[in-house]
């Protein structure tokens, strides 16, 4: 198993995405953001493998859906090409 680190996407709005691979394959992202005390959350994951995963629409620009709502802190967003949108 090789697990591939690649650079974080800058989605804007202090998100960044960072793709997770495991033997190239596609298979979730991390959704890094701020909590409520502007301080970095550490929930934000999404995943594609999985019935009640999210769908990978795009890779390049990155966009998936539905949104992305972090059960953390309420930070709840779409991914839309390559930019964080504010839900
Ligand atoms: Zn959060």
């Amino acid at each position: 198993v090789t697990a591939t680190a690649v650079e974080p996407v800058d989605l804007g709005h202090d998100h960044r995405l960072e793709w997770r691979r495991v033997d190239g394959v596609l298979y979730g992202a991390n959704v890094e953001h701020l909590g409520k005390d502007g301080q970095p959350c550490p929930y934000g994951w999404i995943h594609f493998d999985q019935p009640d995963g999210w769908t990978l629409e795009a890779e390049d620009p990155p966009t998936v859906s539905p949104s992305v709502l972090c059960t953390a802190c309420g930070d709840h967003g779409f991914v839309r090409a390559g930019r964080w949108i504010n839900a």
